[in-house]
């Protein structure tokens, strides 16, 4: 395997890789996403605090995606200092991390006030709590897709909110820390259409907090810089395998692929995109600033001067 031409085309097959690191590219992602959510529920369990749960199993989880990025990377110039670690610690910390669960904090409650009122009126909640609880994760992943799957596709399709999208997809490189490049407007946008119609349903808190964790998951391991592959699951999750592909620079394979979790409704509705080989390039031409005060503040005003 020639690393100077992984380097140099946009597009590739997939390596000639055998024995161990074959073996490991395949069950890496199934693999890792299984254990995370195992040492999850294992903690709830026990009677851990869940949030210091998801925390601690996130964090192993990142140490592990960035130990195997160095040693059996994608791309191995995506290794390269971006110089825009300071940005995306301040946008992971504030804007995904902070701003997600303040605004998450806020739709609930006010959900949680609607629900209310409703089972009053109709003394019931039509969420099947008496369904086995894989089966109702399952119905969570289908109906909590339908809205981050809107949030995303309109995201790229409407231009005023492209410009805080594009924030997103400015990494030139996709590894672990730029998961979190979001613009607070884009994080208030995706909570605020994803979160109501599961909440609304009366699916219950423990269910909703399994599955921040799996979105959480699936979504610094979309990122990851390390060499996988996925075969059938690229029309089943949103893997590494079509996520790269949504951030491709040309625009018709970027706007493709929308989905959080589950790539259903891109089969659907005609968005999957997975031509089968491996992308190398990403980015986009929209001009986003390379300071954190540009990052925040150029897409309010405009990328035209
Ligand atoms: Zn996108």
């Amino acid at each position: 395997m020639s690393s100077t031409i992984e380097t140099e085309a946009r597009v590739t097959d997939y390596p000639q890789s055998s024995g161990i690191r074959y073996l490991l590219s395949w069950i890496l992602w199934p693999g890792l996403l299984a254990s995370c959510m195992f040492a999850v529920i294992t903690g709830l369990n026990r009677g851990l605090d869940p949030v210091l749960t998801l925390f601690s199993v996130y964090f192993v989880l990142i140490v592990c995606i960035a130990i195997l990025e160095r040693v059996m990377p994608h791309e191995p110039s995506w290794n390269k200092n971006d110089g825009q670690i300071g940005n995306d610690i301040f946008h992971t910390i504030v804007n995904y991390i902070v701003v997600g669960a303040v605004v998450e904090a806020a739709v609930v409650a006010l959900i949680a006030k609607l629900v209310m009122l409703s089972t009053t009126l109709t003394s019931a909640s039509i969420w099947p709590v008496d369904w086995p609880v894989w089966a109702q994760f399952i119905l969570l992943l289908f109906v909590g897709e339908a809205g981050s799957y809107t949030a995303h596709r309109i995201s790229h399709e409407v231009p005023f909110l492209w410009r805080f999208h594009a924030v997103h997809h400015s990494a030139t490189s996709l590894y672990w820390l730029n998961t979190g490049r979001f613009h607070t407007i884009d994080v208030i946008e995706t909570v605020v259409l994803a979160l109501p119609l599961p909440l609304l349903l009366g699916a219950p808190a423990e269910l909703m907090f399994l599955f921040t964790c799996f979105t959480m998951f699936v979504g610094v391991l979309s990122h990851c810089n390390i060499e996988m592959r996925f075969g059938i699951l690229d029309w089943i999750f949103n893997t590494p395998g079509v996520h790269r592909w949504h951030h491709s620079t040309v625009i018709e394979e970027g706007n493709t692929n929308y989905g959080e979790n589950l790539m259903v409704y891109d089969v659907l509705l005609g968005t999957h995109f997975r031509p089968g080989r491996q992308i190398h390039v990403v980015g986009t031409d929209t001009p986003v600033p390379k300071s954190i005060l540009g990052q925040m503040i150029k897409p309010l005003t405009g990328y035209k001067e």
